[in-house]
């Protein structure tokens, strides 16, 4: 299970719903226990594509995280973007630049702006694997 905050879901939703028309992106790290993930900080990364259907993180953003990250003694969970006019699945290109296993990656469809949807996927870019990962919110 990957748990996450009110708080930190909430950062995730604005920066999407503010990102509008274009795909929003980011990063999450925190702490795994008992086979379990607790997303601990939320980064919001800039969409350099600014597209709608596609997102790239600025490299030298994802260097100062990865930095931050190991100060705070975290670890890079995963990753999250938005889709703004499809559903939250990945779609063939999400799976094709999916290069690491390990992460989990959120997806939030913002189809319909009033009920957003956020799914959690492992995935295996070299079988085309797409698994769900169960998520919910977690009250600290
Ligand atoms: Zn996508």
């Amino acid at each position: 299970m990957l748990y996450i905050t009110q708080e930190d879901y909430n950062i995730i939703l604005e920066h999407c719903k503010k990102s509008l028309p274009n795909e929003a992106c980011g990063l999450v790290a925190g702490i795994r226990k008992n086979g379990n993930k607790f997303i601990k900080k939320v980064y919001l990364m800039t969409n350099i594509d600014f597209n709608s259907k596609h997102f790239s993180m600025a490299p030298e953003e994802q260097f100062a995280v990865v930095k931050d990250i190991r100060a705070n003694g975290y670890l890079l969970l995963g990753n999250f973007h938005s889709h703004p006019h499809s559903p939250a699945m990945p779609s063939s290109e999400d799976i094709r630049l999916a290069y690491d296993k390990g992460m989990d990656y959120m997806i939030l469809s913002l189809i319909n702006i009033d009920k957003p949807v956020l799914n959690v996927f492992n995935i295996n870019r070299e079988n085309g694997n797409v698994l769900f990962v169960p998520w919910n919110i977690v009250i600290i």
